[in-house]
């Protein structure tokens, strides 16, 4: 990675794995200018999933679910950071699943549906009535 400050090669003086979040965490400094930075890294779990589409296997794109969140949850205040972390909720219960990890669409919309059933019931309502197929 290069340095944000002064675009030079960083490099890492310290590492380790956090094992609970497994996550990688890297202090690196610059050798030009001496700044320090910390990085993180760790899987994006999005990336590990693909739908379905005319029968071939497309990947995931979590953005469309966000935006279907954020469409279902509009009348909440916190809209924002409910439909991101319900986004999560659904990657996660769709890794747990058997068929992962390719989807059917319908998969991906029922998942969401029980997960919004069960955090805000009008968001529940406003899901299935864009989602016929669910009914
Ligand atoms: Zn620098």
């Amino acid at each position: 990675m290069v340095c944000i400050y002064c675009g030079s090669e960083t490099k890492v003086v310290n590492s380790r794995l956090q094992k609970r979040n497994n996550q990688v965490w890297r202090r690196r400094q610059c050798p030009h200018c001496q700044s320090v930075v910390t990085t993180h890294e760790q899987i994006e779990l999005q990336s590990a999933l693909s739908v379905e589409k005319n029968g071939r296997p497309e990947p995931f794109m979590p953005g469309l679910l966000l935006n279907e969140l954020v469409s279902a949850l509009s009348h909440r205040k916190d809209v924002h950071m409910a439909s991101e972390e319900l986004l999560g909720a659904v990657v996660r219960k769709l890794l747990a699943l058997p068929q992962k990890p390719l989807f059917q669409p319908f998969d991906i919309s029922k998942t969401t549906a029980a997960i919004l059933k069960r955090f805000d019931r009008r968001a529940y309502l406003h899901y299935l009535a864009d989602h016929p197929s669910l009914q």
